[in-house]
């Protein structure tokens, strides 16, 4: 059987052993473990009912869950990018080719959501996509199935989402705000703009100027979705140079829609190759091949420290966008498709990788902060807590995460940095350690002429701080440091490390990924008047 899947190629690597037997295999897999009653795999465009599922029988928790159940705004961390079955792969022998469930991602919705509420997530956003027709599938079975799950794990708020074959890019997230009409919202978004929707392909969907369509189209509802690119390099032929996703799309997008198209993933998904233990015969890679790929399924080009290029490299593309001052944020996610203890290279929805948002537990301050950046992200729970402060010494006034500090030529301006690791030991046994703490500061000088341009010259690492300059304030960590004599306007941001690398290094192949952590915040903004 010829088969693709838009995913990660992980299966397209292994295709030529992908086999009816295979499929069967995951089929059986579901049955097992999950209790799911599916009479047929092959979804045939809807003409066969949408599998019955009962509850998922997910292992109860090894450690406490950590969901916060106060109230007021908090860091609420959560994961914008998880597959489950309905990310579907295609049989291609047929005409149109026929949507085959869980050939792609093989988890039940529900699954996710409750190993989202295992690892730690308040919140999480269900992105299946698929090819022609697949609006439908999401519409009339994956929005079915999130909404079973939202029943069921009503720990985790759990939007409606799509990983959209973004036209003449790599994929990216659309997250729907809650509502009533949200399913018919994404249906109409996935099957105007999806650029794998038709059969057969139509060039004239994978044209920037179709994404334009898209935002602008986005633009106009109430309340508007958010959009993050998603491993932005993954396609990436060396350093420095972009693949299907270029710096020029993001300003594009950015420009026509601000509050829709406002990030990227600053760590990518798949993270879990060098863990990959196939033992369910799955059609997925072997174990040599599974960690053939890099960190990221990064092939061409590695991640650094876990992270893109774009976001990794100081002075990189993400400086030259917060150059301009725009606001384009950064998160991490999992990705998830198929876990590493089963034959995948993914962690579960928060076992690695967390976005955490300062926000209400409600659907609307989730997006709210989302939008707003008040967004800091971590690999292997590193912290869970990371405020940053600014203000001009004798003043009052104060900026944090995302916003933006109005100053005075000549200000001094204070900086606070407070994180917290209060996790203890992850589900695997390891309770890594920040080991340094670094303050990086560029220069906000607008518009670039050049919208390929990739780098902003003036910003460096204006501080690193280890133990020795830090002191311990109750369960947070303090660092003060002080910014003297502000003239321009500028960003300042953060990140950590549990390494002793300066810089993040490329990550090699095969590279254990909990011994090579960093966090990041995104910016704060001064203004100087
Ligand atoms: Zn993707
Ligand atoms: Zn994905």
């Amino acid at each position: 059987m010829m088969r693709e899947s838009n995913g990660t190629g992980v299966r397209n690597f292994s295709s030529k052993e992908t086999s009816q037997r295979g499929r069967l295999a995951r089929v059986a897999l579901l049955s097992a473990t999950l209790s799911l009653a599916i009479t047929g795999t092959v979804m045939a465009h809807g003409r066969h009912a949408p599998p019955k599922t009962s509850a998922p029988q997910v292992a109860a928790p090894k450690v406490a869950s950590k969901q916060d159940s106060g109230t007021g705004p908090r860091w609420l961390a959560g994961d914008h990018h998880i597959h489950s079955r309905y990310s579907v792969g295609l049989d291609t022998t047929t005409t149109p080719p026929t949507p085959i469930l869980g050939a792609d991602a093989v988890y039940p919705i529900t699954t996710n959501a409750s190993m989202a509420r295992r690892f730690g997530l308040s919140w999480m956003v269900a992105t299946d996509h698929g090819g022609p027709n697949h609006s439908k599938i999401n519409h009339d079975y994956a929005y079915p199935e999130l909404l079973q799950s939202r029943a069921a794990v009503p720990e985790v708020i759990q939007f409606f989402g799509i990983e959209l074959n973004t036209p003449a890019a790599d994929h990216s997230s659309v997250v729907i705000p809650y509502g009533p009409d949200e399913a018919q919202r994404l249906r109409d978004i996935e099957s105007k703009f999806d650029s794998r929707e038709v059969f057969p392909r139509s060039e004239a969907r994978n044209q920037e100027s179709a994404m334009i369509s898209a935002l602008e189209f986005m633009n106009q509802q109430t309340p508007k979705p958010v959009l993050f690119a998603h491993h932005p390099s993954r396609s990436a032929t060396g350093m420095g140079e972009y693949g299907l996703t270029t710096p020029q799309e993001f300003r594009n997008w950015n420009d026509v829609a601000p509050q829709v198209a406002i990030g990227m993933e600053g760590a990518p998904g798949h993270q879990a190759s060098s863990l990959s233990r196939p033992k369910l015969g799955l059609a997925t890679p072997s174990d040599a091949e599974a960690r053939e790929y890099g960190r990221g399924a990064y092939n061409k080009t590695p991640t650094m420290g876990g992270f893109d290029q774009m976001t990794a490299q100081v002075g990189g593309l993400w400086d030259s966008l917060l150059g301009e001052g725009r606001r384009w944020w950064i998160t991490a996610t999992s990705d998830s498709h198929v876990h590493y203890s089963e034959g995948g290279i993914d962690f579960w929805p928060g076992e690695y990788s967390k976005t955490y948002v300062f926000a209400d537990k409600t659907p609307e301050s989730i997006i709210s902060g989302l939008r707003a950046g008040k967004i800091f992200v971590t690999t292997g729970d590193l912290i869970s807590e990371l405020d940053v402060s600014v203000k001009a010494v004798g003043a009052n006034a104060t900026a944090t995460m995302g916003g933006t500090l109005a100053s005075k030529v000549g200000d001094d301006i204070e900086v606070t940095i407070r994180f917290k690791d209060d996790k203890g030991p992850t589900p695997q046994g390891i309770n890594p350690l920040v080991s340094r703490v670094d303050l990086i500061r560029g220069e906000v000088t607008g518009p670039v002429a050049d919208k390929a341009a990739t780098k902003n010259p003036t910003t460096r690492v204006e501080a690193r701080f280890t133990s020795s300059a830090w002191t311990q304030v109750g369960d947070q960590t303090v660092i003060t440091y002080r910014i003297k004599n502000v003239t321009k306007n500028e960003y300042l941001r953060i990140r950590g490390t549990n390494t002793t690398e300066l810089e993040p290094q490329p990550d090699p192949k095969g590279e254990d990924p909990w011994t090579d952590l960093w966090f990041y915040s995104n910016p704060i903004f001064i203004s100087v008047k």
